[in-house]
């Protein structure tokens, strides 16, 4: 019998500052609440911190490119051309 991922869990339990530091990305506090983080944004040539991440709703989009989602979004979207 195949292990069947219960995506709705990750989604909502899967930590995305972890995710995000996972795949090399350094993330900073930003402004004065302490679940809202940036970054560097992976899905463009990003060269001031564009990835604002909400750790407390697990969320994440790039003001820049747009890029936007879920912890689960964030392993899956296509780099931009
Ligand atoms: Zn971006």
């Amino acid at each position: 019998m195949a292990t069947r991922i219960d995506f709705k869990y990750v989604r909502q339990h899967a930590d995305i500052a972890r995710v995000i530091a996972h795949f090399g990305i350094d993330l900073h506090q930003d402004g004065s609440k302490p679940e809202q983080m940036k970054g560097l944004c992976p899905f463009h040539e990003d060269t001031k911190p564009s990835l604002k991440v909400n750790t407390e709703r697990n969320i994440f989009n790039c003001f820049a490119c747009k890029a936007k989602g879920n912890v689960l979004d964030f392993v899956n979207v296509p780099p931009c051309q």
